[in-house]
């Protein structure tokens, strides 16, 4: 089974002209065009959604910038095994908060190996992969280290470094060598061990679009680079005879929305300014993400909502959306208000309020998204990125998802290229891996096995098997100032799993 990830890849970007090989492999298998990762919408929370198969409200992964108690005001990054291993240590000794695919793997007696993006690569080797090696250059993994030993083979390191060379320096626009790299490594990986994941995490076109932004030339030149490499990497398979064996499942952390120019909004010096005992606001996306230091109080969530309201920056947001600790006073949405845990992000490791900005379709100035469905993002750190994402709407939320491979073989279906508007999401990989590696599922995980692009679900009528599917709205009135927001957020739900859609604002 390998599992392919090509961070920030938009759905659309997958044609036979830029990305040839995806483009075939898709050919042969089953694309879903709107499948989702989670809220916010970004690279670490993205990567716990797809080891643990569950949202941040069970992944424990709840911002690419961790609040950690005693932690920074300003968050904990988790690009790097240092900032990792700083929340985990903050948060109970585990660094991803429920069961991952690795371990349920690991518990049946499967193995996994997980090659890629720095940041990535080391919560797969804390959550339980077997090998992993990363673009960063540290090779982390204690299980992996201990069935090296066993097996008395070459350690890691060595092998990788024999076969692929050292690691690339991080660098501004080095990527397609990096994700060369990492494909090479990923062979070797699969040549010396034969897991039963494969998982491959490759750096672009992600670190290009926020350079360059969509629809630059760079961007086209990151897809063929990325693609060239994908197709290297089923070029070495091949020529060991075991590519046709794979089942192969496409994806991406996040889509990508381009960025309209904003003024950095100074909401920590207000909140500090007002009296407010916070201890973290973290900027995430088109929105801030606020902690308390104590367990917050109606009253509390009161005051920074009017302190808001208050604010020069006022106009520039959207609404606030309130995530009372459990057991607090509140906590439960008898009052019918939207809360954290409609958001996926009910856990101690949260922040205690979402401070969520406008778009450019209600004044803001700025170009629209190149390509998106949605509108750009205000962001709320805007820094140097010509385009990013992280917030919750559809550009930035609806990711890649292709499968294919002899489980999912669509060629009984005498038609290719097919196409599914089924809902789906990042954490539907995980049960779906457990599911054709004849593992248990962890009661833990929350998405559902893709039953219905497995080969021979269609009925004979040569369709991807149908999906029941049904959706729901939930609605807040949020009240800043002189102002009353209505808020609505959109789910869709196929059976017990339910996938985020967007918000909706009115008013
Ligand atoms: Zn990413």
């Amino acid at each position: 089974m390998l599992l392919l990830v090509l961070d920030g890849l938009r759905p659309g970007s997958i044609n036979a002209k830029l990305m040839p090989n995806l483009a075939r492999l898709a050919a042969q298998g089953v694309t879903y065009t709107r499948s989702r990762t989670g809220f916010p919408s970004e690279t670490m929370v993205g990567a716990g959604e797809l080891m643990s198969g569950a949202y941040p409200e069970r992944s424990g992964v709840t911002s690419n910038l961790m609040m950690v108690p005693a932690g920074p005001s300003r968050g904990v990054e988790l690009k790097s095994l240092a900032g990792i291993e700083q929340m985990r240590d903050g948060y109970g000794g585990r660094a991803l908060a429920s069961t991952s695919i690795f371990e349920a793997l690991g518990s049946a007696g499967k193995t996994s190996a997980m090659i890629g993006k720095e940041g990535p690569a080391e919560l797969a080797s804390l959550a339980g992969a077997d090998w992993t090696v990363s673009s960063g250059g540290s090779l982390t993994s204690p299980r992996g280290l201990a069935l090296e030993e066993t097996r008395a083979s070459q350690p890691l390191a060595q092998m990788v470094e024999a076969v692929a060379g050292p690691a690339p320096a991080s660098g501004k626009d080095d990527d397609g060598a990096r994700s060369r790299w990492l494909v090479a490594a990923a062979a070797a990986v699969d040549a010396a061990h034969a897991p039963d994941l494969l998982t491959v995490w490759l750096t672009d076109p992600d670190k290009t679009q926020h350079g360059h932004g969509l629809g630059a030339a760079s961007q086209r030149a990151a897809l063929l680079d990325a693609d060239r490499a994908v197709g290297q990497l089923f070029a070495d398979l091949e020529a060991r005879g075991v590519l046709a064996d794979f089942d192969i499942v496409v994806t991406s952390d996040h889509g990508f929305s381009d960025h309209v120019e904003a003024p950095k909004v100074p909401l920590a010096d207000a909140l500090n300014e007002a009296g407010l005992d916070v201890s973290h606001v973290v900027a995430s996306g088109n929105q801030h993400l606020v902690r308390f230091r104590h367990d917050p109080t109606p009253q509390d969530f009161a005051k920074l909502r009017a302190t808001i309201a208050a604010a020069p920056f006022a106009k520039l947001v959207r609404t606030v959306i309130d995530n009372p600790r459990a057991g607090v006073a509140g906590d439960r949405r008898s009052d019918g208000r939207l809360t954290g845990r409609d958001l996926r992000q009910g856990s101690t490791r949260a922040a205690d309020a979402y401070v969520i900005y406008q778009r450019d379709d209600v004044g803001v100035p700025g170009p629209r998204s190149s390509g998106g469905r949605g509108p750009a993002s205000v962001m709320a750190n805007p820094g140097s990125n010509k385009a990013g994402h992280g917030s919750l709407g559809w550009s930035d939320i609806n990711n890649t998802l292709v499968v294919a491979g002899p489980s999912f073989d669509q060629a009984q279906r005498g038609r290719a290229a097919l196409r599914t508007s089924a809902p789906a999401g990042i954490f539907d990989i995980a049960p779906t891996i457990a599911h054709l590696l004849g593992v248990a599922t962890p009661g833990s995980m929350q998405g559902r096995v893709l039953a219905e692009a497995l080969a021979g679900a269609d009925g004979g009528d040569g369709h991807v098997g149908r999906v029941k599917r049904r959706r729901s709205v939930a609605w807040t009135d949020v009240t800043l100032g002189a102002r009353t927001v209505r808020t609505g957020l959109v789910t869709e739900w196929v059976g017990a799993a339910s996938y985020l859609e967007r918000l909706i604002t009115r008013g």
